[in-house]
């Protein structure tokens, strides 16, 4: 037996065709999505991920501007530039790319975007509204991975899930999101004991740690639907937190990296932008 790929680069791919019909719709109203994003310093992959963004701005008809900044820039000049772009009526998501440069305070630049333009949901504002189970901007990855396990075919009510990782933008707000659909939901993180113990219960296994290959196939329960976040580039190319060869013949469902959570997050922050030029022009 052979775990079914789950392709990311599909599903995505179906979710943008949507998008692509809605902005339609929307331009026929005289409103295109406009999406900013502020790229602080010279982080290779950071400027990787926001050449990606530009270009699937570009096809799918919403208009981008990003702001390349130096690395020096001050606390007060992103901040006024942040404000700029919450009072732009063509502008209607903001993306601060992270991580930013150590003198800059993340929270405070964050928080000062406005919450409907907040498209990465990493407002308190928008966190605060998913851990009520509210309506606002869920951040992209875990909104990817919640997609990916609908395609998975198996159903999160009453299954085991763990999540290994408990960052702000994965394993946090990925919990609510599985609590929400009635998973019973457990997050590992570096202090968890018996980690293989706890994994190996999971019907849903969702990895994000950034440790290459850490979750290996003894550490799977037959069938289980495995989902790998990890973006791990090694000199042998980009490889996820899962060991693809040995979770293969174990799991049910398994994402492939690269092709599996990445483009979804996109997908997500494209459908996360629509959304707010809806709201925005209600
Ligand atoms: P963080 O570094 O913020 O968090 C990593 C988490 O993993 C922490 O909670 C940490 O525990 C836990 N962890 C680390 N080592 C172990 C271990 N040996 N056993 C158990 N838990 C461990 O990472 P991110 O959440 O930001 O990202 C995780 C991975 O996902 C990275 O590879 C990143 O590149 C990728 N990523 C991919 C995205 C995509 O779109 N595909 C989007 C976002 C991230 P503790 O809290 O105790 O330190």
């Amino acid at each position: 037996m052979s775990a079914r790929i789950l392709d990311g680069k599909a599903v995505a791919a179906k979710i943008k065709t949507e998008i692509r019909r809605e902005v339609e719709g929307l331009k026929a109203k005289g409103v295109t999505p406009g999406l900013a994003v502020v790229l602080v310093g010279d982080d290779p992959a950071s400027h990787i991920y926001v050449r990606n963004k530009e270009r699937n701005c570009q096809e799918l008809g919403f208009n981008s501007q990003t702001f390349r900044l130096p690395a020096t820039i001050s606390q007060d000049e992103l901040l006024t530039l942040i404000q700029q772009l919450n009072a732009d009526p063509a502008i209607h998501g903001i993306l601060v790319q992270l991580p930013l440069p150590a003198h800059l305070s993340t929270e405070k630049i964050i928080s000062f975007i406005k919450p409907e333009k907040d498209v990465d949901g990493f407002h308190p504002v928008n966190l605060g509204n998913l851990l009520r189970g509210e309506a606002g901007m869920i951040p992209c990855t875990p909104a990817g991975i919640m997609e990916l396990i609908k395609e998975s075919g198996v159903e999160v009510a009453g299954k085991e899930c763990v999540i290994v990782g408990r960052s702000n933008i994965v394993g946090k707000p990925l919990f609510h999101l599985l609590l929400q659909a009635h998973g019973t939901v457990t997050v590992c993180h570096s202090r968890t004991r018996n980690l293989a113990e706890v994994t190996r219960r999971a019907d849903i296994l969702v990895v994000a740690t950034g440790q290459a290959g850490l979750v290996n196939g003894e550490m799977v329960k037959p069938g289980a639907v495995v989902i790998d976040v990890g973006m791990n580039r090694l000199e042998t190319g980009l490889v996820g937190d899962v060991d693809f060869g040995s979770v293969l013949p174990v799991a049910g469902a398994l994402t492939p990296v690269p092709g599996g959570v990445g483009p979804m997050t996109i997908a997500m922050l494209m459908k996360n932008t629509l959304k707010a030029a809806v709201m925005l022009n209600k």
